[in-house]
């Protein structure tokens, strides 16, 4: 499927020149001159790239920046961020507002090209990544928080998701009450280990025929057999 790359940059020479070049490497471009002219297409289509200019005439891209890895419908769009200056460099790449990679202009369009596809090629294998798989039918996105069950999506709670993820995390290594009680609600809240059965009680029970992976071993706790 053809990717769809956000360009946030108000000088439309440069816009256009980073347009033909990524056209080039077959993906899709919009070009965005304002912060505003984004955001206003922003709810239509989720571009699966954005490259933001730093100084825009409306909206500082640092903002748009820190804003989008700060919403949950969009932090997982990368963005590449492109700067007048060396300047901000720490900040832009940094915790705070979490951009993905950088270029200084005046930069080569192919060397923006490359670091797109690089860029695309690292959250494509972190988003792979997530994703655990359980015996022959059950599927845990640890993104979306979704389990499904032959393809099925199947509700669980919050427990018992964190639960089965837990169990998944390390197939066939058995966790003791004590320390799936310690994952759910660390150690403030008193619980007791009652608790932890009845959770997976339901959850076996969801997860049906396959719910015979999770074992419980006497006397220690449970695991997910592989
Ligand atoms: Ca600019």
């Amino acid at each position: 499927m053809t990717k769809l790359i956000a360009v946030v940059e108000d000088e439309p020479d440069i816009a256009e020149l980073i347009s033909i070049h990524l056209k080039k490497a077959l993906f899709e471009v919009k070009i965005f001159l304002s912060g505003n002219k984004f955001y206003a297409f922003l709810p239509q289509k989720k571009p699966d790239f954005i490259i933001l200019d730093l100084l825009l005439p409306d909206i500082d891209g640092l903002e748009i920046c820190k804003d989008l890895k700060n919403r949950q419908e969009t932090k997982e769009i990368p963005i590449i961020m492109l700067t007048a200056k060396g300047e901000e460099i720490d900040k832009i790449l940094g915790l705070e507002l979490g951009a993905d990679d950088y270029m200084t202009k005046p930069f080569s369009p192919r060397e923006l090209v490359a670091r797109v596809k690089a860029v695309l090629r690292r959250s494509e294998q972190a988003q792979k990544s997530v994703e655990i798989k359980a015996g022959d039918d059950i599927s845990i996105d640890k993104a979306k928080h979704e389990v499904r069950l032959k393809g099925e999506k199947i509700d669980l709670t919050t427990t018992e998701f964190k639960i089965l993820e837990l169990l998944a995390s390390k197939k066939g290594w058995v966790f003791s009450r004590e320390k799936i009680l310690d994952y759910l609600w660390g150690r403030e809240k008193a619980v007791l280990d009652r608790t932890v059965d009845v959770h997976i009680r339901h959850l076996r029970k969801k997860l049906g025929k396959q719910g015979e992976l999770i074992k419980n071993i006497r006397g220690v706790g449970y695991k997910l057999d592989t």
